[in-house]
């Protein structure tokens, strides 16, 4: 598609991102980000109320897809947690683990969307890929690089609705 840096909607938290919401955007491919998206950098467990949260979405009839840069387990981790697909070293700012997401899925990617912390790697490879952005807040800035990170996205961190 095209180089945008910027969201499509913004939300606090993952868990702010309802079966509604993602009707009104049209989404049935809910394409999820790991790190400071549904739980922070390092941890190997998943917090209850995002658990309960996707477990709504698939009820919901979202289909669910973990897309992460990590390299460690714990993307395989969380899908297992989660029962559900995903992709581990997704090379973000590149579109490709999206997009073999939306391969895999068969899902058109107007009908996706991503949910991401970050604006140099997350919300490029959507907007590339063609998918829509759902920003989300970092969940914990647990080094100093992740602060300076935050504050060179935050000219870019808000909603643009007319891409
Ligand atoms: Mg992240």
């Amino acid at each position: 598609m095209r180089l945008s840096l910027f969201p499509r909607r913004k939300f606090k938290t993952v868990t702010e991102i309802t079966p509604e919401a993602l009707r009104a955007l049209g989404v049935e491919l809910l394409i999820l980000d790991v790190d400071n998206t549904i739980a922070p950098y390092k941890t190997l467990t998943l917090e209850k109320p995002v658990v309960d949260w996707a477990e709504g979405l698939k009820r919901a009839g979202i289909v669910l897809y973990i897309v992460s840069n990590n390299k460690g387990r714990r993307p395989e981790v969380f899908a297992a947690l989660l029962d559900i697909p995903f992709i581990k070293r997704a090379g973000k700012p590149s579109p490709r683990g999206v997009r073999e997401a939306l391969a895999r899925t068969g899902v058109a990617p107007e009908r996706a969307a991503l949910a991401g912390d970050q604006i140099y790697t997350d919300t490029i490879a959507a907007n590339l890929a063609g998918v829509q952005m759902l920003l989300v807040e970092p969940i914990k800035f647990t080094n100093i690089f992740l602060a300076i990170r935050y504050f060179l996205e935050l000219p870019f961190r808000r909603e643009k609705r007319d891409q």
